[in-house]
Formats: structure tokens, C-alpha cells, sequence
């Protein structure tokens, strides 16, 4: 058996004495180092990583260390770490030194987690197969010519390849939870604002959240729980108090679970994840949980929402990167015009230009009101209905994605085709609430299936007490 795949059997050990820090950061260490060619780390903070393991042995054995003692993360290279390079995967910011630390990864490490490196992404989080980095693609080691997800393949890689405990992604219209179902680990995007978005580096401000990536549903609930909370330094953080959800596991009673007829009984969806989210339904009625289905009548109009409104605020948050402040300055301009086209053109990746010149477009006087103002009032219809929906159910149970994990090349040249990949995955970003998702199985190829499941608005601990429920049933075997 792989050691160290829970950090419940990492405190064991350490309890136990059967290991230290040290040994837990070279043990992940080796294997990153074997499994290198899946170019899940695009740095591995060896030296800083070992240093920090040595001072929180010693703190273990003062009995003054921190409740994430002995956790090994890997964070998604869009998150700043001061004094470690943070590129979102992108050519523009290459050189870039972060000058601070993300306070997601900031409450970890005051809990003694350690930072073992930064991860392969698409870039700055545009994209659902990580084939968009300047870092290179990212193989799937479910089987390596499949794409791992994205846009934070790296991050479900490394969990998933036994490469660190636990990591942080970044989803803001799947890219946690598309790439856990992908490889077959569990990934939550929480409620919008519960974690602070300060130290992240931005691409649609009103949809990025900070999530996670784990093998078990108690891991995940644990970072999750030590790093969401209210921060002074970004303003929409909520001011909620955050319950301890890893203590809060236990679900024992009947649930009220919708499924949205449209996506479930979507033509877009692969038989056997239809199937095997129906077996899921099933099994719920058969244990007198009352499992309802509802219709979705705006499912058609959740892509176009999404697309148009990250667009627009991607094209505002990006045009910082100029050449003048931060990372890439091409060095063919001549004058200060040319400086801020070359740099822009030669500095961005395909995906990002086409995202910022279309979020341009729909910015533009003319088109503001067609596009920006009406993607908007959908905006607020298709939130209206999910919480609305949320209020009537505990959960909505669906699909994570329609298909399994594809194969390289498959919808590079068909961005339309790699968008539909976000179909069931948008819903609860356009509407702000958690949603996660775990595996449920595999298909004949023996790909990972991956079911969501949504809540309302800080229902975390609900949502993590059902993931737990159905995930010790068995239902990913
Ligand atoms: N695939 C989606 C996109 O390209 C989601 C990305 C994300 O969540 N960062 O926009």
C-alpha cells in the first residue's frame, strides 16, 4: 500500500513515533521525483520544504506544533507564496517574484503545514485540460494520454500520484472539481467568499475561489476549515464564523436531493455517467432518502453567462500585465506603445487573448447592454433558482462532467467543444454556492466518474457530512 495517503495515517506515525516531518517531505519528495514526468510540479521547494519539516519536529517534540503538522501541500501556481516565483502558468509573468503570501496558504503554514512547491495550470486559469501552460501539459496518471483536467490539473495530479497530502486549487467555473473527477480524487469549491482571494492572482473576480484537492473527505475538510474565514486584506471575504467542519462529519438523517433532469438526461452525457449517477439516486431512495427530479430550464443559458461575464472581468483584471509593472517586457519594442502590443501579444497564450478580446467585445460601448448588462439579469435568475431550489432540497446531485478524461488534442482546436466540458460544473460558480465533487466509480476504460454535489450558500459542513456519507458507501469503488 502507498504510504502516507491520509493525513490521519501521517499523525498516526508521527504519534507514534514511526516517522518525522523530515522523513514525510523526502518520502513525497522520491516520488515527485519518479513521477516527474507528469509535470505536475513546475517547482519543488526541496531545501525550504525540508527546513520547514525540521523546525516543526522539533515543535512536535515540545508539544508546540500546529493541528496541520506533518501535512504536505502542493498550491496551484496562481497563488502567491513571498519570495517564491508565482507565473499562472503564463509566459507574461515570467521572472515574477510574489511579495507576499496568499492568506489560504498563510493560515496553513501557521498550522505547520509545509509547502512542498508550485503546480502546472492552465493559464491563469483558462481552460479544462491544462494543455493551455507555458509550463507544458500535464498527464493524467489514471493513463498518461488523457488530460488530467482543468484548470488545476497539476494540483488533482499531485494528489492523486501520492506527491503531497493534500493541495490547493483554484476553481472559478470547474477547475477544482473537473479535474478530481478526472483523475478520482475529491475536490470542493466552497461558497464565494468564505476563503479569502487575497495572494491570488485574479481572473474573474466575482466567480474565483480557493479549494481543495484530497483523498478523503476528512482531509479536505480540515484545510479547508483552517484556511476559510474572514480577512482584512480582501473586503468580499465573508465574516461568517467558520465551523470546524472535520468534526462535523456524521450524517444520519433523511435527506431532501434533487437531480436536474436536463443534466442527468443530458444527450451530452456519456452513458455510463449517466448510469452510474442514476445507481447513485437509486441507492439514496432505497436508505429513505426522499430523491426528487426537477427540471433546469436555464441549463441552456448557464455556458453563455458564464463565458461572457469571466470574460469581461478577465479583460479588466489582465490589462495590468502591460509589460511596464510586472514580469514580461518584450524586448523588440521601440517605444512605449509598441512596448505595451509586444509585450501583451508575445507574453499571453492563445486562450488568454481570445478570453480578453472577447470580454473586450462584450465591455464595448456598443454591446455592453446585449451582452455585459443581460448575461447579468441571467446571472441573477439562474442564482435565484439554485438557492431557491437549495432552500426546497439539502442537495443537488448531478454529474461533474459529461465525459470521462479525454485525450490530448481532442478539443484543442475547438474552444466551443472544451468549454461544454464546464456545462455542470458553471452552475454553482454563476450562483456562488459550494459545491464538490467525489468518485463515483469508473467507466469501461477505467476512467474516473466524478459526481457533484451542490448546497446552499456556507452549507460546507452539509455538503462534506453527504460527501463522507457516499463516499464510505462505497460508491467510488
Ligand atoms: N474551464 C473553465 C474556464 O476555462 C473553468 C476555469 C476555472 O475554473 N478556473 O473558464
Amino acid at each position: 500500500m502507498e504510504k502516507f495517503r491520509s493525513f490521519d495515517e501521517i499523525k498516526k506515525s508521527l504519534e507514534n513515533k514511526e516517522t518525522n516531518c523530515k522523513a514525510i517531505v523526502n518520502h513525497y519528495l522520491k516520488n515527485i521525483e519518479t513521477k516527474a514526468h507528469l509535470n505536475a510540479f513546475v517547482e519543488v521547494y526541496g531545501p525550504s520544504a525540508l527546513k520547514q519539516a525540521e523546525a516543526i519536529d522539533t515543535k512536535i517534540e515540545n508539544g508546540k506544533a500546529g493541528k496541520l503538522a506533518g501535512m504536505v501541500v502542493g498550491i496551484k501556481d496562481v497563488l502567491c507564496y513571498q519570495g517564491n516565483t508565482a507565473n499562472a502558468s503564463s509566459k507574461i509573468l515570467e521572472g515574477f517574484e510574489s511579495q507576499f503570501t496568499a492568506t489560504a496558504i498563510q493560515r496553513l503554514i501557521d498550522e505547520d503545514a509545509i509547502i512542498i512547491g508550485r503546480l502546472n495550470c492552465d493559464e491563469f486559469g483558462m481552460g479544462s485540460s491544462n494543455e493551455n501552460s507555458v509550463h507544458g501539459k500535464v498527464l493524467n496518471p489514471v493513463d498518461e494520454s488523457r488530460v488530467p483536467g482543468g484548470s488545476s490539473g497539476g494540483s488533482a495530479v499531485a494528489v492523486k500520484a501520492n506527491l503531497c497530502t493534500v493541495s490547493l486549487g483554484t476553481d472559478t467555473g470547474g477547475s477544482v472539481r473537473q479535474p478530481a473527477a478526472f483523475t478520482g480524487v475529491i475536490g470542493i469549491k466552497p461558497t464565494y467568499s468564505r476563503v479569502s482571494r487575497f495572494g491570488l492572482i485574479a481572473y474573474a473576480s466575482s466567480f474565483d475561489t480557493i479549494g481543495v484537492f484530497s483523498n478523503n473527505v476528512e482531509d479536505n475538510a480540515l484545510v479547508l476549515e483552517t484556511m476559510a474565514g474572514p480577512d482584512d486584506y480582501d473586503s468580499t471575504s465573508s465574516r461568517k464564523p467558520v465551523p470546524a467542519y472535520s468534526g462535523l462529519l456524521h450524517f444520519d438523517k433523511p435527506a431532501k436531493i434533487a437531480y436536474l433532469k436536463e443534466t442527468v438526461h443530458s444527450e451530452a452525457v456519456q452513458p455510463e455517467i449517466k448510469q452510474h449517477t442514476l445507481n447513485v439516486l437509486e441507492k439514496l431512495k432505497n436508505e429513505g432518502h426522499e430523491v426528487e427530479e426537477v427540471n433546469f430550464p436555464l441549463l441552456d443559458y448557464v455556458l453563455p453567462t458564464y463565458y461572457i461575464l469571466t470574460t469581461a472581468e478577465a479583460s479588466s483584471n489582465l490589462s495590468r500585465f502591460d509589460g511596464v509593472k510586472y514580469g514580461y517586457r518584450s524586448p523588440n519594442a521601440h517605444n512605449l506603445e509598441s512596448m505595451y502590443k509586444l509585450s501583451r501579444s508575445e507574453g499571453f497564450g492563445e486562450e488568454v487573448k481570445r478570453r480578453i478580446m472577447l470580454g473586450t467585445f462584450v465591455l464595448s460601448a456598443s454591446y455592453y447592454d446585449a451582452y455585459f448588462t443581460k448575461a447579468q439579469k441571467v446571472r441573477r435568475l439562474i442564482k435565484g433558482f439554485t438557492e431557491d431550489l437549495l432552500t426546497k432540497f439539502d442537495y443537488i446531485v448531478l454529474p461533474t462532467t459529461p465525459s470521462t478524461a479525454f485525450k490530448f488534442g481532442e478539443h484543442s482546436n475547438d474552444p466551443v467543444a472544451m468549454y461544454l466540458e464546464d456545462l455542470f460544473t458553471v452552475q454553482a460558480s454563476v450562483s456562488g454556492v459550494p459545491s464538490i465533487s467525489i468518485p463515483n466509480g469508473k467507466d469501461k476504460e477505467g476512467l474516473p466518474i466524478g459526481l457533484q454535489i451542490m448546497a446552499n450558500s456556507f452549507k460546507e459542513a452539509e455538503l462534506y457530512a453527504f460527501a463522507n456519507y457516499l463516499t464510505r458507501s462505497g460508491i467510488n469503488e
